[in-house]
């Protein structure tokens, strides 16, 4: 790594978005560290995509704040500094709210909030060395609503307030920002939430405005965007394909 090149650590970076993310901020040029739980997984999207070099690979979970500190170790050993740290890790499962247990909320409440505050908590320090910036990840289940899904939802939407006390805490130095996607066709939502049935996935597209599912590059182009974006602190950017035709009246279209 060249002194002057730029570094990114993307958490999530196994698989979907995570996945595409490191491989777009390795094409701008930034050396990329991947984290995840899967160590097998994440040698799997290095070698998948040349771009990538001899990224950093880090196993470690979120919620687990011993094995943050080792990864942060590691980074620092290795890039001396953090530019952007991208909080992308996350995840939940369908349940009616009436049979969601409270350990089942404090478990995804654990993975997509708890896990971006130890991640950016033990990093700070390594983003303040040259001035640095966080994205995270939310969703636009956190600004509408996400039944079935309901610890996701709150968690998300936590997940911007955080964004935004973050930013005034930790800003000038760190800027933290959020990026918050709809729906995206990641290869697990096709087969997940779709169950890879191109009907299903016609008739989702057809929810958006702009008339199709976002892709992971969507995503990743709105976090790059974000990470450069020095004017920027404390902001939501929704890449969600525009409001949802659904909630427009037959007589505005
Ligand atoms: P995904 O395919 O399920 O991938 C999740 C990634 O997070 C994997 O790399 C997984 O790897 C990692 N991960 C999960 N739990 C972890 C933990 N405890 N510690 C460390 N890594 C962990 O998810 P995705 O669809 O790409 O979504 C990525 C982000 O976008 C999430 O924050 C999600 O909420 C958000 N989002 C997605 C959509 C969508 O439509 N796909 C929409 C809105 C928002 P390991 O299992 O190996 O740890």
């Amino acid at each position: 790594m060249q002194k002057t090149q730029q570094t990114a650590l993307v958490t999530g970076a196994s698989q979907g978005i995570g996945e595409v993310i490191a491989v777009h901020l390795a094409r701008a040029g930034f050396a990329v560290a991947l984290l995840a739980r899967s160590e097998a997984k994440l040698v799997g999207v290095r070698s998948r995509w040349p771009e990538l070099g001899d990224a950093l690979i880090l196993s470690a979970d979120v919620r687990q704040s011993d094995q943050i500190e080792r990864a942060a170790a590691l980074l620092e050993e290795r890039f001396g500094h953090l530019d952007v740290l991208v909080n992308n890790a996350g995840g939940s499962f369908q349940a009616p709210a009436r049979q969601l247990s409270p350990n089942g909320f404090l478990q995804v409440v654990a993975i997509n909030l708890v896990g971006p505050f130890v991640v950016s908590r033990t990093f700070l320090p390594l983003l303040e060395k040259r001035g640095g910036s966080i994205v995270n990840i939310g969703s636009t289940a956190g600004r509408d609503m996400a039944p079935n899904m309901v610890a996701y939802g709150a968690s998300k939407a936590g997940l911007v307030n955080m964004t935004r006390s973050l930013a005034a805490e930790w800003g000038p130095t760190v800027r933290v920002n959020c990026v918050a996607p709809g729906p995206i066709l990641t290869p697990a939502a096709r087969q997940v939430l779709y169950e890879d049935d191109p009907g299903r996935i016609a008739a989702a597209a057809e929810t958006r405005s702009v008339g199709r599912l976002g892709t992971p590059e969507d995503v990743a182009e709105a976090v790059l965007w974000m990470a450069r974006a020095s004017y920027v602190n404390g902001s939501v950017l929704y890449v969600d394909g525009g409001p949802d035709v659904r909630s427009v009246t037959q007589a505005g279209r």
